[in-house]
């Protein structure tokens, strides 16, 4: 743990170890944030009738996956008093991990691998998807989160009954986003064109043929996002992971994936608005970020920015659990019944209001320990926190501390190594080299021969993959030993993968 000090005495931390790579000017970029603690005084003073109490900037934390994005740095944590700094989330807007823990054993699936990646092709990328929501299905998952949506009726998605989904509130961290109105995104919700509901039934491949009603819920999303089979490989706190049923050998799926398109609109939204109405002859900050103030004037605005944001969050959820439906329905077409029980989802890009205070999270996961879950199931351990290596490198789940340093955050990865869209690093062998170790499902069937004849279409494949290959990531393991040693969380189970699916 490292405190920057700085001269406007907010105070300013990096948990990181020595051996976790940082990029300097990912640093100097997180530090600009501290213009913000200026702008919110300036903006108070500029603001016409401002007579609430004074905003102020009052921490910054930076997780050990610290590095450049778009805007402010991913791994930034920060806490504002009577403000609220939209671009602090991310456009991503509620981008997260969900790990649920299946009945699955490493035997049952390994032996299945080739029939496994041929069904997942199909559900994820060729039309298999069967998630058909009719128009008032989707308002209410914008509206009252998917909560709100599993109420809507009994309809089977994938051939998994709702009620069989175990998506007990507590076992995520923010499960529903109330919002008067959906009405920013009543393109998608009309999208449907009035298609009914999905027929479901059986399970897994099969007919297809719905694809266009299914084309946003469900996505993965490109680049970063996955869904991914993993099995536990290693157990560091015996007792707390045989709480979690994370016993060896025992094969569990992790979904990392955020809003899709809406939560970037609900972003554009709010930063047009805040743009257009920021107050006449006040510069606007260097560093980019506006903020809102809780003033009268700013209300209406707030109001719209706040309904598109919980809309895009409650998708975000929705969209996580079918991503787990849909690598269930897989399972069970190729590797046998199973059960499946949610263990958490946990939000990386989000604000978090308390009273007067926000925390403002990007791409950085909430670590509470004990007290702040009590009552829930976590009480007893901390509140679980999902750490995603690579594609090809160990995935940790830890409990979290609750630690004040960093704001109780945690990183949510090991982090780019290096920017994305750089230049892509590893050569063609290395890349086979990782592809014969580890099985990827791409919407290009590589070793289809008619697909590996076609010599641009594989280089253009090559140079994406490359940009999510391990060596792209920092090394999780002085990631997970910096957030051990600087009291943010501890090492409850290692995770290896089976098979990882990438938009
Ligand atoms: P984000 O992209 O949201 O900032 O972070 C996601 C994190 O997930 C990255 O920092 C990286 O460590 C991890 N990650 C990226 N791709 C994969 C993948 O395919 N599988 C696993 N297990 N982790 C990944
Ligand atoms: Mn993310
Ligand atoms: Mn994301």
């Amino acid at each position: 743990w490292l405190s920057l000090p700085n001269d406007r005495d907010v105070p300013v931390g990096i948990c990181a170890g020595a051996d976790v790579p940082l990029e300097p000017s990912a640093v100097d970029e997180a530090l600009s944030v501290l213009e913000t603690a200026d702008t919110l005084r300036r903006l108070a003073e500029a603001t016409p009738g401002y007579d609430g109490p004074e905003p102020r900037l009052s921490r910054v934390a930076l997780t050990p996956d610290l590095h450049k994005g778009a805007g402010i740095p991913i791994g930034t944590v920060i806490e504002t008093e009577h403000a609220l700094l939209p671009q602090a989330v991310g456009n991503d807007v509620n981008c997260g991990m969900r790990l649920e823990v299946t009945t699955l054993r490493e035997d049952d699936v390994r032996p299945r691998l080739d029939a496994l990646e041929r069904r997942l092709r199909h559900l994820f990328f060729e039309g298999g998807r069967r998630i058909a929501l009719t128009p008032a299905q989707r308002e209410a998952l914008l509206r009252d989160g998917l909560p709100g949506l599993l109420l809507t009726g009994p309809t089977p998605w994938q051939g998994v009954e709702p009620r069989d989904a175990d998506d007990g509130v507590d076992r995520v961290h923010a499960s529903a986003f109330p919002a008067a109105t959906a009405d920013a995104f009543a393109d998608w919700i009309g999208s449907a064109g009035g298609a009914g509901r999905g027929t479901g039934g059986g399970t897994g491949g099969g007919g297809g043929g719905e694809a266009s009603h299914d084309s946003v819920i469900g996505g993965i999303g490109g680049g970063n996002h996955f869904a991914e089979l993993q099995c536990v490989d290693r157990v560091h706190d015996a007792a707390a992971a045989h709480a979690w049923g994370l016993v060896p050998g025992t094969v569990v799926l992790m979904v990392h994936s955020g809003s899709l398109s809406l939560g970037h609109q609900a972003n554009a939204t709010a930063l047009d608005r805040l743009r257009a109405h920021w107050p006449a002859g006040l510069p606007r900050p260097r560093n980019g970020l506006l903020p809102f103030l809780f003033d009268e004037r700013s209300a209406d605005d707030r109001r719209r920015y706040l309904d598109a944001f919980g809309n895009a969050a409650n998708f975000a959820v929705g969209n996580r659990f079918f991503l787990a439906l849909t690598m269930r329905a897989g399972l069970a077409a190729e590797c046998g019944e199973l059960a499946s029980r949610l263990l958490y989802d946990a939000p990386h890009n989000l604000f978090w209001r308390d009273g007067d205070r926000t925390v403002h999270r990007k791409g950085a996961t909430p670590a509470g320990g004990h007290a702040d879950v009590a009552g829930g199931p976590y009480a007893m351990w901390g509140e679980p926190v999902i750490v995603p290596g690579s594609m090809g490198a160990s995935s940790f789940v830890l409990r979290g501390h609750g630690e004040a340093r960093t704001l109780g955050s945690a990183c949510h990865g090991a982090g780019r190594r290096v920017p994305r869209g750089a230049s892509a690093r590893g050569s063609d062998a290395e890349l086979d080299a990782f592809l014969r170790e580890f099985r990827v499902v791409t919407p290009l069937d590589h070793r289809d021969p008619v697909v590996a004849r076609r010599s641009d279409v594989m280089a253009a494949w090559r140079r994406d993959l490359k940009q999510e290959a391990p060596w792209a990531y920092k090394d999780i393991g002085p990631v997970v030993s910096s957030l051990r040693g600087g009291g943010v969380a501890s090492p409850v189970a290692e995770l290896r993968p089976l098979l990882t699916v990438k938009g």
